[in-house]
Formats: structure tokens, C-alpha cells, sequence
């Protein structure tokens, strides 16, 4: 069985999220929350975030779950934003003792807005991870996707990254673009492979509601990739990144032995997290007393700040999870990781065994999952038919 490095082993973990919700560009397929602001409010979304920092990390109800092991930095662009600016959060998160000593800390990247000074400077303030958002390194299906960087671009920000000092950087890449053949995919992971990532995530493109990608999809503008087409994609993106050394330890993500994202595992397996920004959403387990209580920010950018600079706090939108509610969410989250669900945890936690909360009973007999080692997992063929799970 695939080991989790680093301090997530269980539900027991915890991580701070920050969200930067600004971007250069809308992207036409991303349902992001992410707007393209006239002139960028660095200084009042940073104050905005110090604010809600230094208020949530008084409720008792963190208490027990900080320190975290990882600050993730997601967005929107993140990288918009200067190093300083950046650190300055980091630091203040750091300085209140939120942060465990090795927290990973990382730092999602746009090619374009990044060159070897900027992430210097952020390696400087102690981020030690970097996720480019690469997403192909064929300039046609960058051109589909309408990113603003170019191959070049994504090449030089992996170099500069490495450059810089990083020795864990992640790159992510989009399978089943309009256009795209199998081998044009594959001619991109294979140059993922040769740049030799600590971590790469592969997706499926997505035609939400409300995207443009989704508009042109409806209105016959746009054709998508055959399902079977992405299907094989997908396998043989996987095949080739295992065959590479890479450990596919979560359904759209693989790293090498050591180097599975701490952030990510830590949401799948059911850990809380606290998130900053607008529209963030937080997670404060129930420590024994419920099923632990979800929130999400006002997601609008400009709301979000007026309101964080006022009072301290954006919460949108707050639930307590019901005993159903935690139990589908900890079988959806944890199946999707090479750990799958411990079922002694599971059975503490809810009283009754993972498989008999089971909606579809089955997916043992449909050879979709299996018991291995006191956990409930999915099988390779589980892993492909994810979606058709729940
Ligand atoms: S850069 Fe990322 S977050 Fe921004 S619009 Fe494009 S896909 Fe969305």
C-alpha cells in the first residue's frame, strides 16, 4: 500500500487555505471564483486577509487544530500578487504559531506572471512549494484553452521555479481539449515527464454552466472530446506518469514517493482546514461533538473585503454536518485517494461500517471496490468510474 509523507496520516490533520481571487483574464472554461479587477486591491484584499486571520484564530473551535501542516495559496492568480505581499500573510500566520515547523507551504503560479526574481523572493519568504498552472505545452491547445502564456512561458517558470531553490514544484495539466489527439496529450505529459515535477495533476476539461466553454458546448460551437476518447486519455496519461515513477495516489494527481500534496491529502481524508478570502470555505471537525461545522466567505471580492475590514469576518454561509451528511462526505473524499477510507475510523466515528453507507451496494460485486489492509478502496476500475459511484 501507497504510504502518505509528511505529517496527514489521518482526519486528524489540519491546513489553512487562502484564496486570491483575482486574474488577468477569464479563462473560457474556468468556473473559478476569480474576476478581473481594473487595478488590482493588493494592499486592502491583504489587510482584508490579515483581518480575518487575526479574528478566526481566536474562536476556541481552532484551537486544538492549529498548528497546520500546510498554507495553501489557491486561486484566481495568487501570483498576481507581489512576494511581499504574499509573505506578508505567511508571516503573520506564522508569527500567531498557526503554522507546524516543516508546514508545506505552497504557492499556485501563472506562467506569465512570474520570472526568476519573483519566485526567488517568495522561496526567500518561506514558500516551499510551487504549482504552475502549465496546463498543456502544445501552443494549439493553449491557444484553445485562451491562456495567456505560451510553452515558452511554462518551460522558463518550471526552470526559474528550480532556479529559485525549489525542490518541490507541481505542474498541472488539461486532457481532452477541443481538438486534442491522444497523442498530443501524451506528447505533453512526456514532456512533463522529462522536466521531472515532484507533483502532477491531470483534468479532464470541464463544461460548466455559466462558462463560455459551456455556452459554446450548447450552443454546437464547440465539439467535446468523445467520452471514450477522454477516457483512454486519462488511462494512458496515468500509465505513462506510473511507468515514469509516479505514484497515482489520488484520481487526478500523482507525485513522486514523498511528494504527495500534504494540502490535498489532508481535505480527502477529512481533515479541517481553516480558509482565508473571498469565498473560501473552512472546515472545523466536530473534535467528538458533532460531525463538524463547514463555512464559506462571501464570495464577492469587493463584499468580502468591505466586510472583513469592518468586522473581522466574511462567513457567507454556515452548516452543521448531519450524521448522513459527514458520512457521504468522508466516503466521497476518501475514496478518491489511494488511502480510501479506514474503516475502523470510520466505524468509531458513525457507528455502522463504511460499506453499509454505501448508496450502491454493488460496487464490490461490479469490481469498483475493494478491502485491503483495514481500508476500503477503490480498484483501478473504481478509479476510471469514479463519477458513476455516487
Ligand atoms: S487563470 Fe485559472 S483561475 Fe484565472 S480564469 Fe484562468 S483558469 Fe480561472
Amino acid at each position: 500500500m501507497l504510504r502518505v509523507p509528511g505529517v496527514v496520516k489521518s482526519g486528524d490533520g489540519f491546513g489553512i487555505y487562502v484564496h486570491i481571487p483575482f486574474c488577468r483574464s477569464k479563462c473560457p472554461y474556468c468556473d473559478f471564483n476569480s474576476t478581473v479587477p481594473g487595478e488590482l486591491p493588493e494592499a486592502r484584499y491583504v489587510s482584508a486577509l490579515l483581518r480575518e486571520f487575526a479574528s478566526a484564530i481566536k474562536e476556541p473551535r481552532y484551537a486544538p487544530y492549529l498548528k497546520a501542516g500546510s498554507l495553501y495559496f489557491g486561486g484566481g492568480t495568487p501570483s498576481l500578487l507581489s512576494p511581499s505581499a504574499i509573505g506578508s500573510v505567511v508571516e503573520a500566520i506564522n508569527v500567531r504559531g498557526a503554522l507546524a515547523p516543516a508546514a508545506e507551504i505552497t504557492v499556485e503560479v501563472n506562467p506569465v506572471t512570474v520570472d526568476i526574481h519573483y519566485l526567488k523572493a517568495l522561496y526567500g519568504y518561506g514558500v516551499n512549494r510551487i504549482s504552475i498552472g502549465a496546463q498543456s505545452f502544445s501552443g494549439n491547445q493553449l491557444k484553445t484553452l485562451e491562456r495567456a502564456h505560451s510553452t515558452v512561458d511554462a518551460l522558463r517558470a518550471y526552470e526559474d521555479a528550480r532556479s529559485a531553490g525549489f525542490k518541490n514544484v507541481g505542474l498541472d495539466l488539461i486532457f481532452a481539449v477541443p481538438g486534442q489527439s491522444a497523442a498530443e496529450w501524451i506528447s505533453s505529459v512526456e514532456t512533463a515527464l522529462r522536466l521531472r515535477p515532484e507533483h502532477i495533476s491531470i483534468y479532464g476539461l470541464t463544461y460548466e454552466e455559466g462558462t463560455d466553454f459551456g455556452e459554446r458546448l450548447s450552443g454546437g460551437l464547440i465539439e467535446r472530446v468523445p467520452e471514450e476518447t477522454e477516457l483512454s486519455m486519462f488511462k494512458e496519461g496515468v500509465t505513462a506518469l506510473s511507468s515514469g515513477g509516479y505514484q497515482h495516489y489520488e484520481i487526478s494527481n500523482l507525485s513522486l514517493p514523498g511528494f504527495w500534496s500534504r494540502h490535498n491529502m489532508n481535505y480527502w481524508l477529512g481533515g479541517g482546514y481553516m480558509g482565508l478570502g473571498a469565498g473560501a470555505h473552512s472546515f472545523i471537525p466536530g473534535g467528538g461533538v458533532g460531525y463538524g461545522v463547514r463555512r464559506s466567505n462571501e464570495l464577492d471580492a469587493e463584499r468580502y473585503m468591505k466586510r472583513a475590514l469592518e468586522g473581522g469576518e466574511a462567513v457567507g454561509f454556515t452548516e452543521e454536518l448531519s450524521r448522513e451528511e459527514a458520512m457521504t462526505e468522508a466516503l466521497m473524499l476518501g475514496l478518491r485517494s489511494a488511502l480510501g477510507v479506514d474503516m475502523r475510523a470510520f466505524r468509531e466515528r458513525f457507528g455502522t461500517e463504511p460499506e453499509d453507507a454505501l448508496s450502491r451496494k454493488s460496487l464490490f460485486s461490479d469490481g469498483l471496490l475493494c478491502t485491503k489492509e483495514g481500508r476500503l478502496l477503490l480498484t483501478d476500475k473504481g478509479l476510471n468510474l469514479y463519477n458513476e459511484i455516487y
